[in-house]
């Protein structure tokens, strides 16, 4: 492999892949590093029914492992691999991981978004035991007991509904009256006869740390600041994402909410420099959308290949 390559992309969602396939068919024999969250946020989502091509709906981690081998079929080099600094605006470009250090002409950056979370300390200690931010991986182990879901977005409306394949009653935890959730999906939910709704509360505590299980949760009423303790097993936090940019904080344009900033196509505040999918799209956040940016990224970056001098086109 060559010491220099054409282009790195880094993170291995929909956008990443995408960038991949693009890049791989061009024969620009991209390195992809996948991340700790390999395949993305779709790696946690369960029935995908609105991506192009699936009459039937996918799976979303189905969906990922054909998105993976189509792009490796074309020659991605794939690896495994920690991003722990990115120098962007050094000639090339250098991508450093726990393991090695790779240059690059190109970089896209397709690192996602992640979980949000309460910021409870029992919310920490708990997690993987009771509590999770993934009803695909998790909702399994909640066969048969009551569970919460926190929040009032998309996201918390598809987990509960999904959650109550396996629970006997899912209690939707909301901060606010109203939910931020679209019609279609909060009509789904409300009509789910095991969904129960806690809206105008919060989660203030959930025990019992002491027994390294979840068996409650403590909700505050915003109304009257009463509390209550509610017997459940299980605590999924749905409350939306953080854009994984700090690799690239004070080297590449970030928007007030920590997105990166794209203009014309793909392109970032450093020249070489891509970004695709939810690392740049605080407002579309689909499947369907990273991986069409993706795409864009990848044919905005063989441009630029094209267009670099001589000299750094041959190292
Ligand atoms: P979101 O729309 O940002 O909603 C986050 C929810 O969590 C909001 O209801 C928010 O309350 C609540 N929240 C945030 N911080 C909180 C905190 N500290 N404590 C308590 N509650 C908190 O995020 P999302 O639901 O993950 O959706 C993100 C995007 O993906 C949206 O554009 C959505 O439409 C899309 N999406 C689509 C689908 C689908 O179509 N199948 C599925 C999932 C997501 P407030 O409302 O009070 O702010």
């Amino acid at each position: 492999m060559p010491s220099i390559r054409n282009v790195i992309i880094i993170g291995s969602g929909p956008a990443g892949l995408t960038a991949a396939l693009y890049t791989a068919r061009a024969n620009l024999q991209p390195l992809m590093i996948e991340g700790i969250e390999a395949g993305g946020q779709l790696m946690l989502t369960t029935e995908v029914e609105n991506f192009p091509g699936f009459r039937n709906g996918i799976l979303g981690p189905d969906l990922m492992g054909e998105m993976r081998a189509q792009a490796e079929r074309f020659g991605t080099e794939i690896i495994q691999g920690n991003v722990t600094s990115v120098d962007a605006s050094s000639s090339p470009i250098i991508v450093k991981t726990t393991e090695a250090e790779y240059r690059a002409k190109s970089l896209i950056i397709a690192t996602g978004a992640s979980a949000r979370l309460l910021g409870l300390p029992s919310e920490r200690t708990l997690m993987g035991h009771g509590v999770s931010t993934c009803a695909t991986c998790d909702g399994y182990f909640f066969r048969g007991q009551e569970i919460a879901v926190v929040g009032g977005g998309d996201s918390a409306m598809e987990e509960a509904v999904f959650l109550t394949r396996f629970a006997s009653k899912v209690t939707v935890v909301h901060r606010r009256g109203t939910l931020r959730a679209s019609k279609i999906m909060q009509d789904k939910a409300r009509a789910n006869p095991k969904i129960a709704w806690l809206l105008d509360h919060e989660v203030e505590a959930i025990h019992d740390t002491g027994k390294g299980e979840v068996t409650s949760m403590v909700v505050r009423s915003n109304k009257t600041g009463e509390k209550t303790e509610i017997p459940v097993s299980g605590v999924f936090v749905a409350i939306g994402h953080t854009p994984n940019t700090s690799l690239f904080r004070g080297q590449l344009e970030l928007d007030q909410n920590g997105y990166i900033v794209t203009h014309d196509g793909s392109k970032t505040s450093v020249e070489g420099v891509f970004a695709c999918g939810d690392v740049q799209d605080h407002i579309y956040r689909q499947a369907i959308t990273a991986a069409g940016s993706g795409c864009m990224a990848a044919i905005d970056a063989e441009h630029y290949l094209d267009k670099i001098p001589e000299h750094l086109a041959s190292v």
